[in-house]
């Protein structure tokens, strides 16, 4: 899936995901609080636009929902700090983390990595991109989740254990980071399960709001 970005069309080279950073979803797992938050990754090919059908996983257990902020990295940079992170987000939208929580839990107690239960097939749908600079607060951004219509993931941005600069100066210390990045910025509580003929509709207040079909 391509993206515009500061002008450019590309494909994203990376899709980045936190984990752990809403205290409130943390402990909805029963997990203790990290002194750091996880990342992981997906390919960018599990990206998919709104309005389109995405297909459940068949036979691997509960498939979930995940409502989060997604941001855009404009420029090149590594060892950014927090003070100029601010600089580097080109765009924001909303997304959805799909995540296979039975093989998580499985793959986590085995000390095993998350790529089946996180990066498998259709697993990161994103909105349509907002530019930077924006004219609302990132870090007070409202995102919710519905399936059928029915409220049942909500959050706030504020409620992050690490802001958006935050997490791009971690990342950057690891990575350069790239024009056309994403980072999946972590979900608030309230995850559970979506079924086939669901409709799952993600909303991020300023940044709109967004609709898949689950076949
Ligand atoms: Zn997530």
């Amino acid at each position: 899936m391509e993206i515009q970005i500061a002008g450019k069309t590309l494909i994203p080279p990376r899709v980045f995901c936190i984990g752990c950073n809403y205290a409130a979803h943390i402990q909805e797992l029963h997990g203790t609080i990290p002194k750091e938050c996880v990342v992981f990754m997906k390919p960018p090919l599990c990206l998919v636009p709104p309005g389109r059908e995405i297909r459940a996983p068949r036979g691997q257990g509960a498939f979930h929902y995940e409502v989060e902020l997604v941001v855009a990295i404009g420029k090149r940079g590594r060892e950014i700090s927090r003070e100029a992170a601010t600089d580097y987000i080109a765009a924001a939208t909303v997304g959805l983390d799909l995540t296979l929580r039975d093989l998580q839990k499985k793959l986590t107690q085995a000390g095993h990595p998350w790529e089946r239960c996180k990066a498998f097939e259709q697993s990161a749908p994103i909105g349509e991109w907002t530019a930077a600079p924006f004219s609302f607060d990132l870090h007070a951004v409202p995102l919710a989740c519905y399936v059928n219509g029915i409220l049942r993931q909500s959050g706030n941005t504020r409620d992050m254990l690490i802001p958006v600069e935050g997490l791009i100066a971690m990342l950057s210390e690891t990575w350069e980071l790239l024009p056309g990045d994403l980072i999946f910025t972590g979900t608030p509580p309230g995850v559970g399960a979506l079924e086939i003929g669901d409709t799952v509709t993600i909303t991020g207040g300023p940044l709109g709001e967004f609709s898949w079909r689950i076949v």
